[in-house]
Order: structure tokens, then C-alpha cells, then sequence
């Protein structure tokens, strides 16, 4: 601390220059430190140069003229001295020396008694003792300072008196008045939470007993206030020689903020931010609980049911994704009603939610609560000032004693495709051939992928035929299966291509098909330049707004006009989403493709969306056709009576028999198409009909 090279800088003030003279002399004739000496002869003098604080020590004779050097100490130092100060007097006085004592001066010389070295010595503990002070003070403003920025409350516990100081701020963070003292380690304990006082007791013990490092420990605080604070306690014990801890001190720290944060991203990872629901995360933990306790108490206990809404996708594309989250929300809330408290609803994603019915073993009971939660959906729904109404279908899975969690909500789902597949707002319980079917279908989906990528779908064609002149009017264009592949029927992979999204690719690679078909005809007999091609056009595939383009431009690469194509689009495509639909088919319409509306009868349109559409002719759904046998025509009747008036003209499907094809050209029917004329039939054969039409001893010609 002392370096003896440092350079010490005195002031002498001495209104005696002979005495000046004495000590500078003394001072220069040692050489273990080097002085610096300032002389002042004038109180004065020395009171200005005192208040410059340029000197590290500072000598002061008792006497200075009319005036004492303890006078000028005084008034020079208002509490304690800078710098030290030793006084230097004639001769030794004890209550001169006691009150130099209480004026903090450091030392009292008599000058006829010192030497070089003694004085030496005394400036330089003077000195030393000075700035060992001055750091020990800087180092406690320092520690001070720290504390108030902290912002933390500290306690000091006397491990060996058992008692405990805490500070000011450790008091008024918990809400009470401050104050600063020892008090009993109940001060602490008392307003610990009492779920985490175990922990509080238990993480001290294992401190002083020397297992932590360091304590630290979150617990509850009761805050005057009434209510319960997160807070961190951290300490350090100090140990004696024997490793015995003495004492142990460290600092209070509110948590309560950070702890809610946690606490609300922890919730926020786990729930849906939408609805509030827990997430699928959370429902599967919660699954696997109660697969777990059920596996523990040796029987199934629970059941899973996945709830998927009907049509959402309507809603959400045609009224707008508001309108689509405002309907979720109230389905959220909806079905919450109807659970007992200790189940769980969740929202996975999208309009897929999954409730779990714990303790369920039954799936009847399960079914009740699915029919509970499907006639809460039921009731109307005011949304964006429309009335709606939701269903949902649901798949039920009952836990078996060794399902996996995972694998419950899969079963579900598969039930509930089962279920939604027979129409929606029905209700299914998972067996274990519909798993069966589920791989079926995906292997399904696979080999309609490669024959559609690979374009090797086929078209096979049927006549529609003019039933007044028997002449074929137009082909029927129906997709088929690759030959040589085990069959799948239209009605199997259509809805599959749809639900893919692959519908688009196979229709353009029938439409595009289909005209070449058409090219090859006409080319090869000119009788048939009249026959026009009709081809489906599946629902998804309308929607798609690249579908005039498309029509656009297979009519241009087959070289056809548009009168050459008839588009049949079933009837309930046309109730599902009327609006939007409008302006695509027009569009195509205009240019002189035909419109055929498929399936008439089946699809509840009204006569105003009838209108909507240049519709040219319905075609009376097969079921209607065989009806016929029974005699009952009363359908097909009003139907014809019904696009005559509206000037269209009848296609009747599905004729097999010669009674069915005499009764509707009694009737007015204009075309009719069936097995009866011809079974659908690859281009080649297609053909060869045509060319042989009509057959010689065929039921054209008899007809
Ligand atoms: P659809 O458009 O109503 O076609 C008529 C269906 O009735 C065809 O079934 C046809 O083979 C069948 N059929 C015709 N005459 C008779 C008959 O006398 N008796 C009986 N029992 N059935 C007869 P297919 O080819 O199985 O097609 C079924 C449905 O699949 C079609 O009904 C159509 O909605 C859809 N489909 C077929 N090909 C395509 C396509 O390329 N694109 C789209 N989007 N849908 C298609
Ligand atoms: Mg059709
Ligand atoms: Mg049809």
C-alpha cells in the first residue's frame, strides 16, 4: 500500500520561519521517503491553501500569531480531516493534546523532541492510516450503493445467537413498513407459504451442512398486502476453521413477475391461442395419463373422441376466416357445456378438436356423450347476421388395456372418418376393420397418384342417344382404372382424387382425352361430325379458377369448336356453393359449351339456382329410371314437364330395359343413355359402334 518511491507532499504551516527552516532541514536529511514541503506562515494562508486539498499531510503548528493551529483545524475541516494532520507544538499540554484528540487530528508532536527519522515515521503511518480509511470507506460507499441498485432485500443470520438481520428493503418488498434490526428467524419463516416451507427449511440445511454451493431457493412470501410473492432466496454461509457455518447472509429478490411469465408462456405452449383449449400436446400428456392409471388398474379407463366439423371448409372459404374462427370458438364453448369437469377438450388444428372421457370404459357411454356434444352443435348459430347451422362428425375409441395413447386418437380419427363419410353429424366407433379399410384407401391413394402422374387413367365412352331418331347426339366420357390393375370403381377413387387434391390433374387428363377421342371419330366418319363429347366435371375441379383456360385451351389443341363439349356437373355441386361457382361456369359457358346438370333428382336445387345457370339439359338420375318398372314416373314426369318449361331438354340415365326406354319416350324424354344402348366402352370400340350404328337387330331399331 505504501510505496516508498511515492512522493509525499506536506503542508507546514509555521508562522516561525526559523522552525520552517528546522523541520524542512530534518526532513531532507533522511532518505527512506521523499517530501515535497509547502509553507503557509499566516493562518490565512494556510486556511486557503488547506481547502485546495493538494496535500497529503499536513503540519500545523499550535501556534500561529493570535491564533491556534486547532482553531484553523476547525475551521478548515468541517467534519474530519482530508488529509491527516499532525500538530506541533512547543512543549506537551494533555487537554491540548485531548482536544486535538476530538478534532480528528492524527498526531501530536512536540518539536524539541523530534528527529529526522522519527518524524519520518510519524508523517508516514499517518499517511498510510489515512488511505487505508479512505479505501475502506470508498469500498463501503461501493457495497451501499450495490445494495439500493440491487433493489433486493439482504438478511445477515447469526448462526450462533440465532438471530437475523434484514435489511430496510427486505421489508418493504414483502409490503411492510421499513426497518433494520435483529429479529428471530420467525420474521422469515412465519410468512413463508406453507407448501413451501419444506423446501425453504430443507434447502438451508443442506447449505449449512455443506451440500450446495450456494442456497438458493423460490418460494411463496405472504406480502402484507394478503397475497402470495414469488420470491428468490439466495445466501452463503461463512464457515469457521472447523467448517462449523457461523453465520450465513444473502438476499431477497421478488420473482413474482418472471414467475408469471413463465407461467403464461408455459400456458401459452400448451393451449390454442384461438380458442384457449389445450392444445394437442397437452391432450396427448393427458391421454397417456389416463392410459397409464388405467394400465396401473389393470382395466381400460378411458375413451378418446375425435370431432372433425362438417363442411368448415365452406364456411371458412365462402364467409371468411372470421366468420370460420368465430364458428370454432362457439363450437369450443358449446361443447364445454356439455362435459362432466374431469374431461378434456382439445383443439389439434384446423376444425379437428378431441375430447377425452376419462373413466369411460363403455363405448355406449361414450356414444351418449358424442350424441350429447353433436346436439349442442345442432342449435342454430347467428354468424356475420346469418343463421347457420353446424354438425360435426365424430369417431369414438375406448381405450383396450394395451392401446398407446397415439394410437387411441388415430383409431378415433379413423372412426370418424367412417363417420363422416356416411354423411356427416354422425357418430362411429373405431373397430378394427375400418383400420383395415384406412390402409386399403391409403394404398388406394398411392396407385391413383402413379396412374395419375403417369396419365395412365383410361376413358372408356357411352352413347347418349336421341330417343326419337335413335341416332347417337353425344358420347359420355368415364374415367377408368388402368386395365390389368385389380378394379376400382369411378364412384371409389373420384371422391378419393377429390379429397387429394388430384382431381384437377385427372379431369384435365380426361378432358383432354376425351377430345382426342372425339378428333379420331369425326376423322373417321363423317356421319359423325354432329356427336359432341360430354365430360364430368367434378365439384373441387369448378372451384378451381384456371378451369376456363384449361377448357380454353384442350378445345384449341384438339382443334374442336365449343359446341363440341358438354360439361355435366352434378346437381348438388350446383346447392353446395352457388356463387361462387356462377361466374367460373359462365364463363366457360359463353364461349358455346354445353352445360349438363348430372344426377337430377338427387341433389335438392332449387328452381331459383336452376335459373342461375344456362343450363341445357338434366339428366334424370338412374334411380329415378329403374323406378319406372314399378310404374311409378311420377318424378321423371314433373321432372321433363319442369326443363321443357324452363327450355331445357332430358337426359335419362341408366336405361336397361325396353319397357323403362318405351315409357320414357311416351313420356317426352328427349335422350336416353343406358346399358341398353351400350355399356360404357374404350375408344377403339366406341368406334366401331359408331360406325355399325345403328346395330341391325339392336332396341333402337326395334324401338
Ligand atoms: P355419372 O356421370 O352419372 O355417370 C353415369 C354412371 O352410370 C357411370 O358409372 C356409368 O357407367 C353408369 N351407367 C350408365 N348406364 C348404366 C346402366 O344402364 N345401368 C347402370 N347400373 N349403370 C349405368 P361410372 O362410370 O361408374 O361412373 C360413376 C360416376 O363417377 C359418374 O356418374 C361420375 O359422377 C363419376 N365419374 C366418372 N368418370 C368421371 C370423370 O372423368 N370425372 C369426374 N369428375 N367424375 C367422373
Ligand atoms: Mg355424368
Ligand atoms: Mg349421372
Amino acid at each position: 500500500m505504501f510505496e516508498r518511491e511515492a512522493l509525499i507532499t506536506v503542508l507546514l504551516v509555521d508562522d516561525d520561519e526559523g522552525d520552517y527552516v528546522i523541520t524542512r532541514d530534518l526532513l531532507a536529511g533522511q532518505d527512506r521517503a521523499r517530501f515535497r514541503i509547502d509553507w503557509c506562515a499566516t493562518y490565512d494562508a494556510a486556511l486557503d491553501a488547506i481547502r485546495e486539498q493538494a496535500h497529503d499531510v499536513y503540519l500545523i503548528d499550535i501556534h500561529l500569531g493570535p491564533r491556534s493551529g486547532l482553531e484553523l483545524v476547525r475551521e478548515a475541516f468541517a467534519s474530519r480531516p482530508s488529509a491527516p494532520v499532525l500538530v506541533l507544538t512547543g512543549q506537551s499540554d494533555y487537554s491540548i493534546d485531548l482536544e486535538a484528540t476530538a478534532l480528528g487530528v492524527t498526531d501530536y508532536l512536540v518539536k524539541q523532541e523530534l528527529d529526522a527519522y522519527g518524524l519520518e515515521r510519524s508523517i508516514r503511518y499517518a499517511v498510510s492510516h489515512q488511505r487505508a480509511l479512505a479505501e475502506l470507506r470508498r469500498s463501503e460507499e461501493r457495497y451501499a450503493l450495490a445494495v439500493r441498485a440491487a433493489n433486493d432485500g439482504l438478511w445477515d443470520w447469526d448462526l450462533t445467537h440465532d438471530r437475523i438481520y434484514f435489511s430496510p428493503r427486505w421489508h418493504s418488498l414483502l409490503g411492510q413498513a421499513e426497518r433494520a434490526g435483529e429479529e428471530a428467524p420467525a420474521t422469515w419463516y412465519d410468512l413463508v407459504h406453507p407448501e413451501d416451507l419444506g423446501t425453504l427449511r430443507a434447502a438451508i440445511a443442506a447449505h449449512l451442512a455443506g451440500e450446495t454451493q450456494l442456497l438458493e431457493v423460490e418460494h411463496r412470501m405472504c406480502h402484507a398486502d394478503g397475497t402470495w410473492r414469488w420470491t428468490l432466496s439466495r445466501g452463503l454461509a461463512i464457515r469457521d476453521e472447523a467448517g462449523e457455518a457461523t453465520r450465513m447472509a444473502g438476499s431477497l429478490t421478488d420473482v413474482t413477475e418472471r414467475r408469471r411469465a413463465e407461467l403464461r408462456l408455459q400456458h401459452d405452449a400448451l393451449h390454442d391461442s384461438l380458442t384457449g383449449l389445450p392444445n394437442r400436446a397437452l391432450f396427448m400428456n393427458r391421454v397417456e395419463h389416463a392410459v397409464a392409471r388405467g394400465a396401473r388398474a389393470d382395466g381400460p379407463a378411458c375413451a378418446v373422441l375425435f370431432l372433425d366439423v362438417d363442411r368448415f371448409k365452406l364456411v371458412n372459404d365462402g364467409l371468411g376466416h372470421a366468420v370460420g374462427d368465430e364458428l370454432l370458438v362457439t363450437l369450443a364453448a358449446r361443447v364445454a357445456t356439455v362435459l362432466r369437469p374431469g374431461d378434456t377438450v382439445a383443439r389439434l388444428g384446423g376444425d379437428e378438436f378431441a375430447i377425452l372421457l376419462d373413466g369411460v370404459e363403455r363405448p355406449e357411454v361414450a356414444v351418449v356423450v358424442a350424441h350429447r356434444v353433436q346436439a349442442s352443435l345442432r342449435h342454430e348459430l347467428e354468424l356475420d347476421g346469418r343463421a347457420l347451422f353446424m354438425t360435426a362428425s365424430i369417431g369414438v375409441c375406448v381405450a383396450s388395456t394395451h392401446t398407446a395413447a397415439a394410437e387411441l386418437l388415430r383409431n378415433a380419427d379413423i372412426a370418424m372418418y367412417d363417420a363422416k363419410r356416411a354423411g356427416g353429424g354422425l357418430c362411429a366407433v373405431f373397430d378394427d376393420s375400418m383400420r383395415r379399410q384406412r390402409v386399403d384407401r391409403l394404398a388406394r391413394e398411392r396407385e391413383l397418384r402413379h396412374a395419375v402422374d403417369d396419365a395412365l387413367l383410361q376413358v372408356h365412352y357411352q352413347p347418349i342417344v336421341e330417343l326419337a331418331s335413335g341416332r347417337i347426339h353425344a358420347l359420355e366420357a368415364l374415367a377408368r382404372w388402368p386395365t390389368g390393375w385389380t378394379p376400382v370403381t369411378p364412384v371409389e377413387f373420384i371422391p378419393i382424387a377429390e379429397e387429394t387434391g388430384m382431381i384437377g390433374a385427372l379431369g384435365l387428363h380426361v378432358l383432354r382425352s376425351a377430345l382426342a377421342a372425339l378428333v379420331g371419330l369425326r376423322q373417321a366418319s363423317a356421319t359423325c361430325d354432329d356427336v359432341s363429347m360430354s365430360v364430368n366435371v367434378s365439384a373441387r375441379h369448378l372451384g378451381d379458377p384456371r378451369l376456363p383456360e384449361q377448357v380454353r385451351a384442350a378445345l384449341d389443341e384438339a382443334g374442336l369448336p365449343p359446341g363440341a363439349l358438354t360439361l355435366e356437373i352434378t346437381e348438388s355441386t350446383l346447392v353446395q356453393e352457388p356463387s361462387q361457382l356462377h361466374e367460373l361456369v359462365s364463363e366457360v359457358c359463353e364461349a358455346g359449351v354445353g352445360l349438363h346438370l348430372d344426377d337430377f333428382g338427387t341433389g335438392y336445387s332449387s328452381l331459383a339456382v336452376l335459373r342461375q345457370f344456362p343450363v341445357d339439359a338434366l339428366k334424370i338420375d338412374r334411380s329415378f329410371v329403374s323406378a319406372l318398372d314399378d310404374s311409378s314416373d311420377v318424378i321423371v314426369r314433373s321432372t321433363i314437364a319442369l326443363a321443357h318449361n324452363l327450355g331445357m331438354s332430358v337426359v335419362a340415365e341408366g336405361i336397361e330395359t325396353v319397357e323403362q326406354l318405351d315409357r320414357l319416350k311416351l313420356l317426352g324424354c328427349d335422350y336416353g343413355q343406358g346399358y341398353l344402348f351400350s355399356r360404357p366402352l374404350g375408344a377403339a370400340a366406341a368406334e366401331a359402334l359408331l360406325a355399325a350404328w345403328p346395330p341391325p337387330l339392336g332396341p333402337v331399331a326395334a324401338g
